[in-house]
């Protein structure tokens, strides 16, 4: 039987039941030089919270009213690259996951990529639903969530996990797959032609693969250092699957059509990491996406979004009935999730979150995209803008 989907429905003023409070947090070095975490409550008062469409999640007094709005906001416009602030955010607002006896400790990069993955997804969905989405960016969040350092979270007192990273299921496949070597042209027709015919979602239905590229790679020799892409492990599997495993979903296939062609034909991707940026074995300087890759580009990164949401919220959000009240309320497994929810929330075509155009700003601000033009946070950045503009132009045209 389908499931029943109610679409669209509107969201009052909702309250929201999670467990967490003011703390403090330390960091320390290990004997690895690993830097390290630890939480701990400094309050028995709980925090209170609630969600609606205008203001987001919210942080509000026991009786309901609002001490702050929008907690994704705010996170999404602090400097990223100041881990400190981060913290802070933390710190005053709540800790992403329940304190375990009141402390928990956790690796720093753990809890800063937790966080960059929020980031990524809040900027997809920025980037889907705007009139003009800056594409580079794009591109960058979509790789980022799919081929980023994921995150896996155990409580080792009660062996259960805290947080696992949703990975989607074209990963798995990817990084569970052996690499068939079986090279020399597989079957005549291939060595009469030299190429593979694979069936392909980007270009027309089939594309002609190089067999000599391709068995280079599956052979994972790289005796005179030319090539050292073709030695990458994660590499070597996307190749290897997107020939042989054709028996998969129609959206897993999308994904790892569309990391196929990105390596193959841009660059392979060494390393990426979200304040670094992508790493590759060879700069990609010139080589451009074409209209084809880019639609597969703009297919793949909804369905990203669409598994990061859903797995998070289904597996930590959830509506409650209130006997005390009568009223519904939503009970969420932590402050992570309620963030996801109001990620839910956040219609891509009603709000767009949007980075401050001013370069010395750059901050996150919320606009209807109905109001699509704006383009500044605020009067201040949007002056201090267009005097800087206006130097510029008299420096560059001294006659006019
Ligand atoms: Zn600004």
């Amino acid at each position: 039987m389908d499931n029943l989907e109610i679409s669209g429905f509107e969201l009052g003023v909702e309250t929201f039941s999670l467990p967490s409070n003011k703390c403090r947090i330390k960091k320390n070095n290990d004997d690895d030089g690993a830097v390290w975490i630890n939480v701990e409550k400094v309050s028995d008062e709980p925090l209170y919270y609630s969600f609606d469409g205008i203001n987001g999640l919210c942080l509000t007094t026991k009786f309901g009213s609002v001490r702050k709005k929008n907690l994704l906001l705010e996170l999404a416009s602090l400097d990223i690259k100041n881990e400190d602030l981060i913290l802070q955010f933390l710190e005053e607002n709540g800790f992403f996951f329940p304190l375990q006896n009141g402390t928990v400790s956790m690796k720093l990069n753990d809890c800063l990529n937790i966080i960059y993955r929020l980031m990524a997804t809040t900027e997809l969905i920025s980037d889907l639903g705007s009139m003009d989405p800056d594409m580079d960016q794009m591109l960058f969040s979509t790789l980022y969530l799919l081929l980023g350092e994921s995150v896996e979270l155990y409580n080792d007192d009660t062996n259960k996990t805290i947080f696992s990273s949703p990975l989607h299921e074209a990963m798995n496949i990817i990084n569970q797959s052996s690499i068939a070597v079986n090279t020399d042209y597989d079957t005549d027709e291939a060595a009469e032609k030299g190429t593979y015919t694979v069936k392909d979602t980007v270009y027309n239905g089939t594309y002609e693969l190089d067999a000599e590229d391709y068995d280079s790679v599956i052979s994972g020799d790289d005796p005179w250092h030319k090539n050292p892409e073709n030695t990458d492990a994660r590499y070597r599997k996307i190749i290897s699957v997107y020939k042989t495993n054709h028996n998969l979903n129609r959206n897993s296939r999308r994904i790892i059509d569309f990391l196929f062609h990105y390596m193959y034909e841009v660059g392979v991707i060494k390393k990426i990491d979200y304040r670094n940026g992508i790493e590759y074995y060879k700069d990609p300087q010139g080589k451009t996406i074409d209209e084809q890759l880019n639609s597969a580009l703009m297919i793949t990164a909804r369905i990203v979004v669409a598994n990061e949401i859903n797995t998070i919220i289904s597996r930590s959000v959830r509506p409650f009935f209130s006997a005390d009240t009568l009223n519904t309320t939503w009970r969420a497994t932590s402050l992570h999730s309620a963030l996801f929810f109001s990620l839910f929330y956040m219609r891509p075509g009603k709000s767009v979150f949007r980075r401050c155009a001013n370069p010395t700003c750059k901050k996150y601000f919320s606009v209807s995209s109905t109001n699509g033009r704006r383009i500044y946070c605020c009067k201040k950045c949007r002056d201090a803008n267009n005097s800087r503009m206006h130097r510029i132009k008299i420096k560059k045209a001294p006659d006019s």
